[in-house]
């Protein structure tokens, strides 16, 4: 093959970028002459007064013409399965109000902690399962008789069943539902999930789980500070440390997690707890689904 001079390349090169130039021009030419006309559409266009889904016709929209929400078969699932939610009343919370969960009861150390609770004159929130514990299950009764809140968290407790997907959600934590309300003659409004809202099991699918618990009325409650009762070599200094300094950190009302699951240095802690703080002025409250909570943050 011939090898081309220097000038044909020059002339190559030139034909090109002069190609490419005339292209993007004509390009932003025939965009901003379009922009132009959208513009003009829309200033002509009549908005309905408002933007909501409307179902059937109005005077502003023809008959026939019908926008619904859609419906997502999972929400056609059992249908008494949810809750009457009226609106947060923030005047009830003040800065210092304290709320202690306890999930996974009932236990055997159930009676101790409501032992403690009522001695001390707190009221507090349990949120409980269903699978195993239904010998203990005349304890809900008296948390219920004392004061404070019954919640649902799931009744099988198996992360890798309620999170596969919201279905087996729904079902697991409908039977958590129904067994509460048949223990304690209350049905729960509240509930937090097994890990939290947010964990490593639904980080796929937390988002249309979330949003469905939330549409059914319900109020789910994560937590900002922890108790560390869980590990296996929690103390009962660690344990007062943990909650009291993190009750002190928070800048509105704290929402302790701890466990219902019969371990002793939980009940050794909890009296000391609650003296601590009450003398710094913080007051112990059950919640109840006017509380607003605090929600783990959506990861990026
Ligand atoms: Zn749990």
């Amino acid at each position: 093959m011939r090898i081309k001079s220097v000038g044909f390349y020059k002339r190559l090169i030139l034909v090109v970028v002069g190609l490419t130039i005339l292209l993007s021009t004509g390009f932003s030419i025939a965009l901003l002459v379009r922009n132009r006309s959208l513009e003009k559409r829309l200033d002509t266009t009549q908005f309905l007064p408002d933007d909501v889904v409307t179902v059937g016709a109005t005077e502003l929209e023809p008959a026939g013409i019908v926008r619904e929400a859609p419906v997502l078969s999972y929400q056609m699932l059992y249908p008494d399965f949810k809750a009457s939610f009226y609106g947060f009343n923030a005047d009830l919370v003040g800065d210092k109000t304290v709320f202690l969960t306890f999930d996974d009861g009932p236990s055997e150390g159930t009676a101790t902690l409501l032992d403690i609770l009522k001695k001390k004159g707190v009221g507090a929130s349990f949120f409980v399962n269903g699978k195993s514990n239904r010998i203990l299950s005349d304890q809900l009764k008296r948390m219920v008789e004392e004061g404070h809140t019954v919640g649902m968290h799931s009744y099988s407790h198996r992360y890798n069943v309620i999170y596969e997907n919201i279905e087996n959600l729904l079902d697991d934590f409908y039977r958590n539902y129904l067994y509460i309300k048949a223990e304690t003659g209350k049905a729960p409004d509240i509930l937090r999930f097994p890990g939290g809202s947010i964990n490593i099991f639904n980080l796929e699918n937390y988002q249309s789980m979330v949003a469905e618990i939330l549409r059914r009325g319900f109020i789910y409650y994560d937590w900002n500070v922890s108790a560390g009762d869980a590990s296996a070599d929690a103390t009962t200094q660690g344990i007062i440390d943990n909650v009291v300094n993190g009750v002190r950190l928070c800048w509105g009302p704290a929402f302790v997690l701890m466990h219902d699951n019969d371990k002793a240095v939980l009940g050794e802690a909890l009296g000391p707890i609650i003296d601590t703080l009450s003398k710094e002025g913080y007051v112990f409250k059950a919640l109840d689904n006017s509380v607003k909570p605090p929600m783990f943050i959506y990861p990026d």
